[in-house]
């Protein structure tokens, strides 16, 4: 309807100027030496249009003929675009069907067709590493970190190869290349934080590990690695101030103090620590240098004095007593002990070491065939143990050699 209507106005239109120009006098002439040319008004209006016409449309049909090429190519290059779009989902489907070989097939023709995009190096490096050819996945991954729209994406990659390969220098560069890329990616600090784990960087791991995480043993290794003795010693404080039940960093600070001329503060540190957790490491840092056997009785009370009931108080009261011959003292705490339930082997030794020293050869032997019988049923004495692989370690250290892995290994014992 709208189109009738058009055409309507139109042809009026033309009708009204048709009408003008035949109501139009006049004559147009051209005249050149003796040529003379005379149209009347109206006809040389028609003529002058119709020559503009003409001239526009030739100027069209030259300009459309210039382009032609052009559109040629353009069409083309869409053409191409469309196929290999075509041949990246291809690929996409065989590795998803576990056909790496096809899918690599499909990822060089779209790459023939139309040149390299990050999806298509993203595909060609995983039909790589399907394949088990690293070294093209590589290739891609170089690739695309060479790209400024796409350089995190291959940094990511080169990553995930450097840490498969255990090539932790390696990564720890390219990790912190990504970081620069994408300073806001969390994940990438935990990586980093894990590659300084591997590489035995204490003080990195530390600088990168979350502020929630338990930092006393990263602190204390950071300590153990510092060649800057006042750095040191900070890190020691910091990891005792960060977890007093931790007896290494108890012991660390207690000896830094202790060397630098602050013995009081030194057993005032050892005194807090086993007051939060007691170890037998603490009590034997307190104890030692002393001599005289009543006076190492007097030190253990001492040290224990707010822990009365703790098994490793009750347990190291004994000893100092049985050393100093007090053995009805060492037989109270040895029996308080085993009835409150937390005997362990230690304690059974003790109670065979007593017998001994309380009677005759034949008298102790019995009852110390007794207690080995029930030293048999007892827990183990309290270790440091790997929470990975379970494998003890003589002390506490930041790495479990055995398996390899970081700030695993603990204390067996009981806490407080
Ligand atoms: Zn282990």
């Amino acid at each position: 309807m709208r189109s009738v209507i058009k055409f309507l106005l139109v042809f009026a239109l033309v009708f009204a100027v048709v009408l003008w120009l035949s109501g139009l006098g006049g004559q147009v002439e051209i005249r050149h030496g003796e040529w003379w040319i005379g149209v009347s008004l109206p006809a040389a209006i028609v003529l002058a249009v119709a020559v503009f016409l003409v001239l526009h449309l030739l100027l069209r049909i030259f300009g459309w003929l210039r382009g032609w090429p052009e559109r040629r190519r353009v069409r083309k290059r869409l053409n191409d675009r469309a196929l290999a779009e075509i041949a990246l989902t291809r690929a996409l489907v065989a590795l998803a069907a576990g056909r790496p070989e096809a899918a690599r097939l499909e990822v060089a023709r779209a790459r023939n067709l139309a040149g390299a995009t990050p999806q298509l190096l993203l595909l060609e490096a995983e039909a790589a590493r399907s394949l088990g050819d690293e070294e093209g996945a590589t290739k891609a991954f170089e690739e695309l970190a060479g790209r400024p729209d796409s350089r995190f994406l291959g940094l990511r990659g080169l990553l995930r190869q450097a840490e498969a390969r255990e090539d932790w220098d390696t990564a720890r560069q390219i990790a912190a290349d990504a970081q620069a890329v994408e300073p806001k990616a969390e994940w990438l600090r935990a990586e980093r934080s894990e590659v300084a784990l591997r590489r035995k960087d204490w003080g990195e791991a530390l600088a990168l590990s979350n502020p929630e995480a338990p930092r006393a043993g990263l602190t204390l290794a950071a300590a153990e690695q510092e060649p800057d003795p006042v750095k040191a010693r900070e890190l020691e404080r910091q990891a005792f101030m960060a977890e007093p039940r931790f007896s290494p960093a108890v012991l660390a600070h207690a000896k830094r103090l202790a060397e630098a001329g602050s013995p009081r503060r030194g057993r005032s540190v050892l005194q807090q620590g086993w007051d939060a957790a007691p170890h037998p490491d603490i009590a034997a840092a307190f104890l030692s240098g002393e001599e005289d056997r009543i006076r190492r009785v007097k030190l253990a009370e001492e040290l224990t004095h707010r822990t009365q009931d703790h098994p490793e108080s009750r347990l190291l009261r004994a000893r100092a007593a049985l050393d100093a011959g007090l053995t009805g003292r060492a037989r109270q705490e040895l029996a308080a002990l085993r009835d409150g339930g937390h005997a362990d082997r230690r304690c059974y030794d003790l109670l065979v070491e007593l017998e001994r020293a309380e009677h005759s050869p034949d008298a102790a032997r019995e009852k110390e065939a007794a207690w080995l019988r029930e030293a048999a049923e007892a827990p183990l004495e309290p270790v440091w143990r790997c929470g990975h692989c379970g494998t003890e370690h003589r002390t506490w250290k930041p790495l479990c050699e055995a398996c390899n892995t970081a700030g695993a290994i603990s204390w067996s014992g009981v806490g407080r």
